[in-house]
This record gives structure tokens, C-alpha cells and sequence, in this order.
């Protein structure tokens, strides 16, 4: 089945007690057994619900996947993929890290002794350098936030095969759309389902995809022991939104592409990273690993001034001033002051976050209403 089709159809049948087409909200907490250990399957809500199992068998068929399993939060589904590990083990992770992830492995793991080598991981190289007998897992971010590289999935998962070492992907900014990291040789796919998979900024959620049987009972035995499951509603919610995923990553490229290419011709705009553009140092990568180029932008401003970047992120009328991302409506952020105010100056601008950097998720407005209402804020 092709990806349409599986995101409209796969792991879910028409509801057994009813017919209902649409998987039903099962807000229960336990199921009632005929007998001891006699039961259809459910037994308690934390270890199984059959709308968040619905939505498991979903994300797995449209990532390529053979088992899923959904998180309160992203987070909480990256925190089951690091509590697999062990005291003494080595993490090597992308230093143009999602700050929330940054956070979780430097101020919740490192205290339980596992260790976080940042490098940057479009130079395969620097991986290489850090590999030792205690590394058990790389973690890739692709593409980045807020820079937009790209990091070749395919490469160092070479890299982590020949050493037999784990590869995780956060595959939150392209979505099982537009890249299938498990295609690609990774282990373990994790998704902030809050993003394009919800689609419409109504749900918090996180997911893990993987093939390996051996690491899907880690998962399992993890997000049962831990506890960090979704509730029901959200499940509901996120299988609704995932029905028109492709509509809406369609969307997201095309406007996308209008708006980078707008913003490349402005006046007033320096810099624009988006993976799309030829001259971007990575495309030739995001060209064989990605069916498309998203929505998300990053541009500066010529002269690099904060004040301006915060007054184009004021003036702007459809875009909304918010973190977060992926979501049908467009929206705009600075990470110098937002995402990324805690990093130090210095330490944020060797990576490209400097003063008038301007991030967009670009939505699935009419584009030209979009490219009007930055041609406002930018004047
Ligand atoms: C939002 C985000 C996360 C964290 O997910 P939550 O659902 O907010 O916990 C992780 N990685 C990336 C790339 C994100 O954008």
C-alpha cells in the first residue's frame, strides 16, 4: 500500500461492538475479564487502550515500521529510548539539538551516568572520533532546528551498524511524509506526534517506531513500567489528523517553497536556510533522503539587528508569534529570545542562532495572503 492509503487505513477496522468506521474513544481505564487471564486482550489502560493501539498500528505502517508505541509527550518518548540504556553508556547526538532534547540528556541523564557527545553530524567525521566500546547510541535530528542542515541518515547508519551501535532519528520536522528513517537504515524513529502528525496545535503527544523485536519489548516494557502513556482523546485526535497528513505536507511544501523564494529576493533578508534551494550545503542530501522540502524556514535580516528581528515578528498579522511548529496555521518565532534564550550568545551564534534570526513554520494558508503579510512586516 502506498503512503496515502496506509495513513487513511492501516490498524484501523471498523469498531467490532457497533460498526463505527471511526476508531472510538475508549475512555476506560480497565476491561472487564471473563475469567483470571481470560480477557480480549485490554487489561489495564497503561499497558494497552484500544484507540492509543489504533493509533500505534497507524504510525508504525506509515513510518515502515512494525511496532509503535505513543508518549504523553515527545519528550517522554525520548526519555524511553535513553532509559534502554545503561549507567556508563555513551550517547553521540546532534549539537543542533532540539533544546527540550538537549535539556532531558544533560539534565535528567547525565546524573544516572550516562554520557552525551554534541558534534556536528553533517561531517560524519566527528561521529567517527567520538565512537569508543561504551557507545550505544547516536541520535540524529534531521533536519535541524532552527539552521535546517540536513544530516545523511543513510551514511551514519553505516557508520552505527559497523559498530554496533544503535541509530535513533527525530524525524519531528520532515514527518513520515516527506522521510522514513527505517528505510534508511535507523533503528529506532521517534516523533513529537504534537507537530505534523496532530497537525492542528490541539494535542501533545510523542511516538517511537521501530522494527527490531528485541528493542520493541524494551519500548513496551519501558512505557509500560514508566508509565508515560497518552490518553485516549489525544489518540483519537492524532488518528484524525494523520488521515490528512499528505494533504497537508503538500501544502506545507508548496507554500513553503513560495515563501523561501520570496524571502531570497527581499531587500531586507540576508541569509535563508531552507534544504529546497540548490545552493543549500545539504541538498544534494535532502534530495535522495526527503520527498519534499517543508515548510520551515530560517532567515536573517541584513544588518543583524535584534530590534528588527523582533519588530518583523510583531508587525506580522496571519503569522502567529508562538513556539511549536507543524500545524495548518502558520507560524513565526525567534529563537534568540525564545527557543533558544538559554544558550549562551556566544555558544548559540557558532551554530547560526544569531540576534535577527526568524524561524517559520510555514502553514497551509493561501500563500499569497502569507507572502503579503511578510511583505508588511518586512517593509
Ligand atoms: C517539539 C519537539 C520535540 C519535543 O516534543 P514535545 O512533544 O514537545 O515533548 C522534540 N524534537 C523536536 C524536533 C521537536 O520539534
Amino acid at each position: 500500500m502506498k503512503f496515502a492509503t496506509k495513513a487513511i487505513h492501516a490498524g484501523l477496522e471498523p469498531d467490532s461492538a457497533t460498526g463505527a468506521i471511526m476508531t472510538p474513544i475508549y475512555q476506560t481505564s480497565t476491561y472487564v475479564q471473563e475469567g483470571v487471564g481470560n480477557h480480549k486482550g485490554y487489561e489495564y489502560s497503561r499497558t494497552l487502550n484500544p484507540t492509543r493501539h489504533a493509533l500505534e498500528k497507524n504510525l508504525a505502517a506509515i513510518e515502515n515500521g512494525k511496532f509503535g508505541a505513543c508518549f504523553g509527550s515527545g519528550l517522554a518518548a525520548m526519555d524511553c529510548v535513553i532509559k534502554m540504556l545503561n549507567p556508563g553508556d555513551e550517547v553521540i547526538s546532534t549539537n543542533d539539538l532540539y533544546g527540550g532534547s538537549y535539556r532531558l540528556f544533560t539534565t535528567i541523564f547525565e546524573k544516572y551516568g550516562i554520557k552525551f557527545h554534541f558534534v556536528p553530524m553533517h561531517n560524519t567525521d566527528a561521529i567517527k572520533e567520538k565512537i569508543n566500546s561504551r557507545t550505544k547510541l547516536i541520535w540524529v535530528e534531521t533536519p535541524t532546528n532552527p539552521m535546517m542542515n540536513i544530516i545523511d541518515i543513510e551514511a551514519v547508519s553505516k557508520i552505527a551498524k559497523s559498530n554496533n551501535i544503535w541509530l535513533a532519528v527525530d524525524n519531528t520536522f520532515a514527518s513520515p511524509y516527506l522521510q522514513n528513517p527505517l528505510d534508511l537504515g535507523a533503528d529506532i524513529v521517534m516523533h513529537s506526534v504534537t507537530k505534523f502528525l496532530g497537525g492542528h496545535s490541539d494535542v501533545v503527544m510523542g511516538a517511537l517506531i521501530v522494527n527490531d523485536e528485541k528493542i520493541a519489548k524494551e519500548m513496551y516494557r519501558i512505557q509500560n513500567s514508566s508509565g508515560a502513556v497518552c490518553g485516549p482523546q489525544d489518540a483519537f485526535l492524532v488518528l484524525r489528523g494523520i488521515k490528512t497528513l499528505h494533504l497537508r505536507v503538500q501544502r506545507h511544501c508548496e507554500n513553503g517553497k513560495e515563501v523561501a523564494h520570496f524571502l531570497r529576493n527581499h531587500p531586507e533578508v540576508d541569509k535563508v536556510y531552507w534544504p529546497g534551494f540548490e545552493n543549500h550545503p545539504n541538498h544534494d542530501i535532502a534530495k535522495k533522503q526527503m520527498r519534499g522540502f517543508g515548510g520551515m524556514i530560517s532567515f536573517t535580516l541584513k544588518g543583524n539587528q535584534l530590534q528588527d528581528a523582533l519588530n518583523v515578528v510583531k508587525k506580522v498579522a496571519i503569522f502567529s508569534l508562538a513556539e511549536s511548529l507543524g500545524g495548518v496555521e502558520s507560524l513565526i518565532g525567534h529563537p534568540a529570545t525564545m527557543t533558544h534564550a538559554a544558550i549562551p550568545k556566544a555558544e548559540r551564534e557558532k551554530t547560526g542562532v544569531v540576534d535577527s534570526l526568524i524561524r517559520l513554520s510555514v502553514g497551509v494558508e493561501d500563500v499569497e495572503d502569507l507572502i503579503a503579510d511578510l511583505q508588511q512586516a518586512l517593509g
